[in-house]
């Protein structure tokens, strides 16, 4: 394998050759392991004061780019690796048991690559970009909440104008996660100004393209270090930077889809650290204690099974959507959209309720902040589970979908 290596401003100086290449086998990678292993490592080491100051986790992304994992979901003809959603979904998840913000970061990008990549119809300009993500390992950003919509996704307030094939456009992006760090942000808007509220595109606009103008700063409770601060997003580019495809379509087949599973196998690592640490502190308990197994004991057993619970429904979601990713019918059908939606729903409350029961597996020791057991970050950045476009939302979204799917009538359905 040829040796990565990294200057001082961060920029990619390594060309892959052939070797560097083993995804195609089918098989899991070869050197892949490792590059996520040493970019967790860099995660674990930096979270705490990620979290406590609120900073992007710089260590970890420059990591991640010297890595080169930020391309990896590119074909090959475009400097990428072929990797599958599956790929993807496993980082996630070792970096979520590491550092929630740098798992929630990489998964927010990876929507967006995916986005890019069944959707840019071999324009030259995407091209151009796919290449560009590869080669400059460039973070790509999201900008769908706009001022007071919330967790509105399919509808758009600021329309894209239009002046002969120049476009621009005006949004108050309430949230954009590492918006002040990106390379590029990729945001929904109204397609224009006579369209309505639901005819949405989605666009690229790179970070020579616009200004941001703080509106907002992001102190919260958890997912610190994900910086997803508010702004004004003032851009301007070329028509060719809107996706060809519709919104409607992009958001049914890659946008809700990727976004569910990869926030999903975040939480799912956040939930497996959390269960990992009350098992430490319940084999600690037990070897100061002669062997006594502590009181707490049944809520680590609890907190494993609801891991597991949890585990099975993503896998069981993942399988579903790369088996129906090639079939347009399937993605849409109601069956697959009331799946693909409750499955956030089911792993966000399974991910709180699993670092729940392993913080009162550990007791004090989980509460206080100073322990080596200490839960309170797992549960203080799990909590973005259910927000995160709000289970209740989602939940009032499908209702009528729900009421007309037919109930299985057998096990093997
Ligand atoms: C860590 C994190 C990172 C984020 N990063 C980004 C980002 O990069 N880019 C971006 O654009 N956005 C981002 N967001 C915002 C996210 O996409 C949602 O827009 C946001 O979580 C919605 O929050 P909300 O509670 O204000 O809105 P809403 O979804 O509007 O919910 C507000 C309240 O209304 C209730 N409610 C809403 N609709 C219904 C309904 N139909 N039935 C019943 N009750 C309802 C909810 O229960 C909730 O109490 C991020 C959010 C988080 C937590």
């Amino acid at each position: 394998m040829a040796v990565l290596r990294v200057d001082r401003s961060d920029s990619f100086t390594h060309q892959p050759d052939v070797d560097d290449h083993p995804m195609d086998s089918g098989s899991a990678p070869v050197d892949l392991k490792i590059r996520i292993e040493s970019v967790v490592a860099i995660a674990a080491d930096n979270v705490a004061s990620v979290d406590r100051d609120a900073r992007f986790p710089e260590e970890a992304v420059a990591a991640a780019r010297a890595q080169r994992l930020l391309g990896i979901m590119v074909p090959r003809d475009f400097g990428g690796e072929g990797a599958g959603l599956s790929d993807v979904v496993d980082i996630c998840y070792s970096l979520g048991r590491a550092c929630s913000s740098t798992a929630m970061i990489y998964a927010m990008h990876q929507i967006m690559v995916a986005c890019l990549i069944r959707h840019w119809r071999n324009t030259a300009w995407y091209e151009h970009l796919l290449r560009r993500v590869c080669a400059e390992q460039l973070l790509l950003a999201s900008s769908t909440t706009e001022g007071g919509g919330g967790g509105d996704i399919r509808s758009s307030e600021a329309p894209i104008e239009r002046n002969g094939s120049r476009i621009t456009l005006e949004r108050r992006a309430t949230v954009i996660s590492y918006g002040a760090k990106a390379d590029a942000i990729v945001t929904t808007a109204r397609r224009s100004a006579d369209a309505s509220a639901s005819d949405q595109v989605l666009v690229v606009f790179l970070k020579e393209d616009y200004a941001l103008e703080p509106l907002l700063e992001w102190d919260t409770l958890g997912m610190r270090g994900t910086c997803s601060a508010g702004f004004t997003l003032r851009a301007s580019g070329d028509s060719a930077q809107i996706l060809p495809d519709p919104y409607e379509k992009i958001h049914t087949q890659t946008m809700a889809p990727v976004a569910h599973l990869t926030w999903a196998s975040v939480w799912a690592g956040i939930a497996a650290a959390a269960v990992a640490r009350a098992q430490f502190f319940i084999r600690h308990s037990a070897r100061h204690a002669n062997g006594q197994i502590p009181p707490g004991a049944a809520h680590f057993t609890r907190a494993n099974a609801s891991l597991r619970t949890l585990r099975g429904l993503l896998a069981s979601s993942l399988r579903r959507y790369e088996e129906a990713s090639h079939d347009e019918e399937a993605l849409a059908s109601l069956d697959f959209q009331t799946m693909i939606n409750l499955t956030k729903v089911e792993v966000s409350e399974l991910a709180v309720s699993t670092v729940m029961s392993a913080f009162r597996a550990c007791g004090l020791s989980g509460y206080r902040n100073d322990s080596e057991f200490a839960i309170g970050r797992y549960l203080r950045d799990v909590l973005s589970s259910p927000i995160m476009i709000n289970n209740d939302r989602i939940l009032a979204n499908i209702a009528s979908a729900s009421l007309m799917s037919a109930i299985p009538s057998s096990l093997r359905d």
